[in-house]
C-alpha cells in the first residue's frame, strides 16, 4: 500500500511538473483519454491506443501527455497512439510532450482508416531541441484521424491474420492460455509431418511496441505456409509452433514494455511468474513431448534501434565449429546463410546485452532443450519491405539447412 501511495505521489509531481491536470483514474498510469470540444476530439480508447492526458493550448494548438504504463519504466519505447476527429476540416498542431525524462523515439505514422498507414510529412514534424517534446502539425476533419508511434498492429489484426492462415488444411489455430487481463494467447502449428515430427518454434510480441518484430514473424511464417517447394518438403518433415502475440495485454494497452503487472516478460523464463508465459512454457512443453523432445531451432522477433541478429554468444566466438555444439554449428550456418540470401542488407550478428542479466529469456531457456535458438531484433525504422525480405531469407535458409540435414541423417552410416 506504501508502495502504490508512493507510486501516485511520483506520478501527480510528475504531471504537476508538466504543467497538466490529471484527472482520478482507477489505473496505475492513465491510458484512455477522451478529450471533446466543439471543435475537436481525441481519444485512446482502442486496442493500442495510449494518452495520458489531452489538452488544448489554444485555438489550433493542443498539448498530448506521454507517460509510461508503469513506473519506474527503464526502457525508452515511448509508444503513444490516439485517434483524432473535427467536426470540420482544420489544421492543428498537437505537441507530444514525454514525462518521466523520456524523448521521442517514434517517428509518427497516420491514417486514414487505421489500416493503411504512411509517415507524417516531414515539414510537418518538429523536434525540441532535447527530444522531450514532439510537434505535429496534422489535418483533421469529420474523417478519424489515427496517430501512431507505429502501425497499429493489435489483438484484432493478430487474429484475422491468423483467421486466414488457417484456410490452409496445413495450419490449425488454437488459444493456449489466457493473460492477465483475460485476452487468449493464440497459437498457430503448421505442419503435414508424423506427429511425432521434430519441431521449430518461432515468437513474437514480448514487447508491445515492437511492430516491425511483429512484422517479421508474419514475413517467416507466410514464407513457411507459402507453396514454393521447398515450403512444402518442409512441412511434411517438421512441425512448426507459432505463439504470435506473447503479451495481447501489453499490445492491447499500448505499453512501453511490459504486461500489466509491470514485468518484462522476455526476462521471466526462469521464473515464469506471469500467466502469459506460463501458458507459452506448457504449450511448448506440450509440443516438445508430442515431439519427443527433438526441437532444433527457435526464433523470437523482436525491435529495438538497429536491424540485430542476438545469438548465444559461443555462435560469435573465435572457437572452430568441432569444439561447439551441434546446435551452435547450425546457427552459425543458418546466419552465413541468411547472409548470401540478403547480399544488400547486412546485419551485424552480436551478443545480446540481456545475456549479462541474470534472469532468463526465450533464447536461453530454449537452448536448455537443444534448440538452435536466437533473437531477431528489426530497426523500428527499417523499412517494411526489408523486413519482409529479410524475414523469408530467415525462413528459407532454415528450411534448406534442416531438409539437408534430415537427407543427411536418414542416410546411412558407416
Ligand atoms: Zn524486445
Amino acid at each position: 500500500m506504501r508502495a502504490f501511495r508512493k507510486f501516485w505521489m511520483v506520478g501527480l509531481l510528475t504531471l504537476a511538473i508538466n504543467g497538466l491536470v490529471l484527472a482520478g483514474t482507477p489505473e496505475p498510469v492513465r491510458r484512455v483519454v477522451k478529450f471533446e470540444s466543439a471543435e475537436l476530439s481525441a481519444t485512446s480508447d482502442f486496442e493500442g491506443g495510449r494518452l495520458s492526458d489531452f489538452v488544448a493550448e489554444g485555438p489550433n494548438s493542443y498539448s498530448a501527455l506521454i507517460a509510461p504504463e508503469w513506473r519506474p519504466m527503464n526502457n525508452q519505447q515511448a509508444w503513444y497512439a490516439f485517434r483524432l476527429q473535427s467536426p470540420k476540416p482544420r489544421v492543428i498542431e498537437v505537441k507530444l510532450t514525454y514525462t518521466d525524462g523520456k524523448k521521442n523515439l517514434f517517428y509518427p505514422k497516420i491514417s486514414r482508416d487505421r489500416t493503411h498507414w504512411q509517415e507524417l510529412p516531414k515539414g510537418d514534424f518538429r523536434l525540441s531541441s532535447n527530444s522531450s517534446t514532439a510537434t505535429l502539425r496534422l489535418t483533421v476533419g469529420p474523417e478519424p484521424l489515427w496517430v501512431s508511434a507505429q502501425e497499429l498492429f493489435t489483438q484484432s489484426d493478430y487474429a484475422s491474420w491468423i483467421q486466414k492462415l488457417t484456410e490452409h488444411p496445413y495450419v490449425t489455430s488454437g488459444t493456449i492460455g489466457f493473460s492477465t487481463q483475460q485476452r487468449p494467447i493464440f497459437k498457430m502449428d503448421i505442419t503435414e509431418a508424423p506427429a511425432d515430427a521434430p519441431l521449430v518454434l518461432v515468437l513474437g510480441r514480448q514487447h508491445p511496441p515492437e511492430v516491425t518484430g511483429g512484422f517479421g514473424l508474419v514475413s517467416f511464417v507466410e514464407t513457411v505456409t507459402g507453396d514454393s517447394q521447398l515450403a512444402r518438403d518442409f512441412r511434411s518433415k517438421f512441425h512448426i509452433l507459432v505463439i504470435p502475440l506473447i503479451n495481447p495485454d501489453g499490445v492491447n494497452n499500448g505499453h512501453w514494455r511490459y504486461n500489466v503487472n509491470g514485468t518484462d516478460l522476455n526476462r521471466d523464463w526462469g521464473t515464469f511468474a506471469e500467466k502469459e508465459t506460463q501458458a507459452v512454457r506448457d504449450e511448448i512443453l506440450r509440443a516438445l513431448a508430442a515431439a519427443k523432445n527433438q526441437v532444433l531451432f527457435s526464433i523470437d522477433y523482436h525491435s529495438t534501434t538497429k536491424d540485430v541478429y542476438y545469438p548465444f554468444p559461443t555462435v560469435k566466438s573465435s572457437e572452430p565449429d568441432e569444439r561447439l555444439e551441434a546446435k551452435d554449428v547450425l546457427m552459425r550456418k543458418w546466419l552465413e546463410r541468411v547472409r548470401q540470401l540478403t547480399p544488400d542488407h547486412r546485419v551485424p550478428i552480436e551478443v545480446s546485452p540481456a545475456t549479462r542479466e541474470s534472469k532468463l529469456n526465450s533464447v536461453l531457456w530454449m537452448r536448455t532443450f537443444g534448440a538452435a535458438s536466437i533473437t531477431h531484433e528489426f530497426n523500428h525504422d527499417t523499412d517494411r519491405q526489408v523486413i519482409r525480405q529479410v524475414a523469408q531469407a530467415d525462413a528459407t535458409a532454415l528450411m534448406e539447412l534442416l531438409l539437408a540435414r534430415n537427407t543427411t541423417s536418414n542416410q546411412p552410416t558407416q
